[in-house]
C-alpha cells in the first residue's frame, strides 16, 4: 500500500518534468534567461497539476483505494491552491518577459482563482471560516440564499471551463505553437484529464443507472434514523466491498432530490443479497428519505474508503470507538466479524447523548453473547441515572475499558468515527495514552 502511494505521488510530482525537459531542449529555448526559466517551470507545473485536478476530482478508484477519499480530496484542495499560485507566478514572469498578457490567460486565471476561493469558503473546512465575516457570509448564503452543499459543488464545475481556457492558452501561445512534441504532450495530457472528468460526470452515472439497485425497505430505527435496504438488479451480485467502506448513492425516483450523497454501507459483505445504509437526518436530503417507497431505483457508486480492519494486519485486537451515527462503519465491521472471526478480540465504546439513542443494542447484546472476546460499553453523555458509563468517551474510559488501565503499549488497532469534535478529542486521548499514530484510524462524515 505504502509503495503504491509513493508511486502515485512520484507520478503526480514528476510528470511536469516531461514538458519542462521538452521545452528546454527545443530550438527556441533561452536557457540563459532566468525569467524565461521561471515562466517555463511555473507554467508547466501549473498546467500539469491543474489537469491532475480533473483526474483527482473524478475520484478514480485505482488511486483512491490507496489513500482514502478524504485524503484524496484534501490533497486535491491543497494542490489546486498551489497550482493557482503557480499560475500567478507564471503570469508575472511572462508579463515581465514579454510585456503581453496572452490570449485566454486572463479569464482562465480569474476563473481558477474564483473557483479555489469559493471552494475554500463554501465547500471545505479550509480554516477560513474561523474568520467571523467568512462564517457570517457562509451562514447568510446557506440560510437566505439557499446555497446548499450540492449547489456549491455544481458551481465548482467552472474549473472545467477554466481548464479548457487554460489548454487553449497553452496550446495557442506557448512553445507548443512552434514545437510539435510539446504540442502533442499538452494535447494528450489535457484530453486525458478531460476524459476522466467526462467519464465521472456522464458515463459512470449512466452505466450505474442502468444497473440501479432497488429499495427493498426503509426501516425506522429512531425518529430521525432510518435503515435503507437495497437489493441489486436481477442476476447481479451485490458489489464487492470491505466492512467500513462507503458508497455514493443517488435516489432516482420519488420526491427526493437527485443528489449524490456519501453513506457508509452498514451491512456486512457476508450478507450476499442486499446492502444497507443507516442514515440520520441532517438536512433536506436525509430528512426526506422516510418518504422513499420500496421499489425506487438507487444508483450506487461504491466501494470507497480505507476505513476497514481488513486493510490492515489480521488478528490484531480491535478497539472501536463511535459517537452517535458514527456507529455505521462499526456495525458493518462487527456484523462481518460475527460471521467470519467470532473469536477476534474486539472492544467497542459507543457514545450517545441519551439511552434511547442506542438503536441497535439488542443486536450488539446478541453479538456479545455469541462472540467470546467481544465487549461493548454504551457511554451516555447526558443521563446521570444510567447504570453504566456516563459522560463523554474520555481518557479515563479509554484507558480503563480498552487498555486495561495501561498505556497504549498494548497491541490494538483503533477505529474512531463520530462528530468531528468527539473524534479530535478521542484521537488526542489515544495519543496521550501512548497509542502510536499508525494504530489510530478515523473516518470523517464530511469530505
Ligand atoms: C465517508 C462518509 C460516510 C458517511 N456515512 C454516513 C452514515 O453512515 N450515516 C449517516 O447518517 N451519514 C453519513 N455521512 C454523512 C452524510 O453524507 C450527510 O449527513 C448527508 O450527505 C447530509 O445531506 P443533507 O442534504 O441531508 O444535509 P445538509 O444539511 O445539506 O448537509 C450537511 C453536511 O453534509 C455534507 N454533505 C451534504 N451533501 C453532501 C454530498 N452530496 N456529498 C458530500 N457531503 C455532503 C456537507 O458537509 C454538509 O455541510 C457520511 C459522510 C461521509 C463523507
Amino acid at each position: 500500500m505504502k509503495a503504491q502511494r509513493l508511486l502515485w505521488l512520484a507520478l503526480y510530482f514528476l510528470i511536469p518534468t516531461i514538458p519542462i525537459g521538452l521545452i528546454f531542449s527545443s530550438p527556441l529555448a533561452q536557457l540563459d534567461n532566468q525569467l524565461y526559466r521561471l515562466s517555463v517551470v511555473s507554467g508547466a507545473l501549473a498546467f500539469v497539476w491543474l489537469v491532475n485536478q480533473l483526474v483527482l476530482s473524478a475520484r478514480p478508484k485505482f488511486i483512491e483505494q490507496h489513500f482514502g477519499m478524504d485524503r484524496l480530496y484534501r490533497f486535491h484542495a491543497v494542490m489546486a491552491g498551489v497550482s493557482v499560485v503557480l499560475v500567478l507566478v507564471h503570469r508575472q514572469a511572462k508579463l515581465a518577459l514579454t510585456g503581453l498578457t496572452p490570449t485566454y490567460a486572463f479569464p482562465a486565471a480569474a476563473l481558477f482563482i474564483l473557483a479555489v476561493l469559493f471552494a475554500a469558503i463554501f465547500l471545505i473546512d479550509s480554516g477560513l471560516r474561523r474568520l467571523g465575516f467568512v462564517r457570517s457570509l457562509v451562514n447568510f448564503s446557506r440560510e437566505k440564499l439557499g446555497l446548499s452543499f450540492n449547489r456549491v459543488v455544481l458551481f465548482h464545475n467552472i474549473t472545467v471551463v477554466a481548464s479548457v481556457l487554460m489548454a487553449l492558452h497553452v496550446i495557442a501561445t506557448s512553445a507548443a505553437l512552434v514545437y510539435l512534441p510539446i504540442r502533442i504532450f499538452y494535447w494528450f495530457y489535457f484530453v486525458l484529464g478531460l476524459s476522466f472528468y467526462l467519464y465521472h460526470k456522464f458515463i459512470r452515472p449512466w452505466r450505474l443507472a442502468r444497473k440501479a439497485y432497488q429499495i427493498k425497505s426503509v426501516t425506522p430505527e429512531l425518529e430521525n434514523i432510518r435503515t435503507l435496504k437495497l437489493i441489486p438488479p436481477p442476476n447481479q451480485e451485490v458489489i464487492n466491498y470491505q466492512p467500513g467502506q462507503f458508497a455514493f448513492i443517488t435516489i432516482l425516483g420519488g420526491d427526493v432530490a437527485r443528489e449524490e450523497h456519501p453513506f457508509t454501507i452498514s451491512s456486512s459483505p457476508a450478507e450476499p443479497d442486499a446492502i444497507t445504509f443507516t442514515i440520520k437526518e441532517l438536512g433536506d436530503f436525509t430528512a426526506n428519505l422516510g418518504a422513499v417507497e420500496p421499489g425506487t431505483p438507487v444508483r450506487v457508486d461504491a466501494p470507497y474508503g480505507v476505513f476497514s480492519y481488513q486493510q490492515h494486519a489480521p488478528d490484531v485486537p480491535l478497539g472501536l470507538i463511535a459517537g452517535g451515527i458514527g456507529i455505521t462503519p462499526m456495525l458493518s465491521m462487527l456484523r462481518t466479524l460475527r460471521v467470519t472471526e467470532p473469536d477476534r478480540q474486539v472492544t467497542f465504546l459507543w457514545g450517545v447523548n441519551q439511552p434511547e439513542e442506542l438503536f441497535c443494542q439488542d443486536e450488539l447484546a446478541a453479538m456479545a453473547a455469541e462472540m467470546p472476546n467481544f465487549v461493548w460499553h454504551p457511554v451516555i453523555a447526558f443521563d446521570e441515572t444510567w447504570p453504566g458509563e456516563t459522560g463523554f468517551v474520555d481518557r479515563d474510559k479509554i484507558a480503563r475499558l480498552m487498555l486495561n488501565g495501561q498505556g497504549g503499549q498494548a497491541e490494538m488497532d483503533f477505529y474512531v468515527c463520530g462528530p468531528q469534535v468527539m473524534m479530535d478529542l478521542v484521537i488526542g486521548h489515544l495519543s496521550d495514552l501512548g497509542v502510536p499514530v499508525g494504530q489510530i484510524r478515523s473516518e470523517k462524515f464530511a469530505l
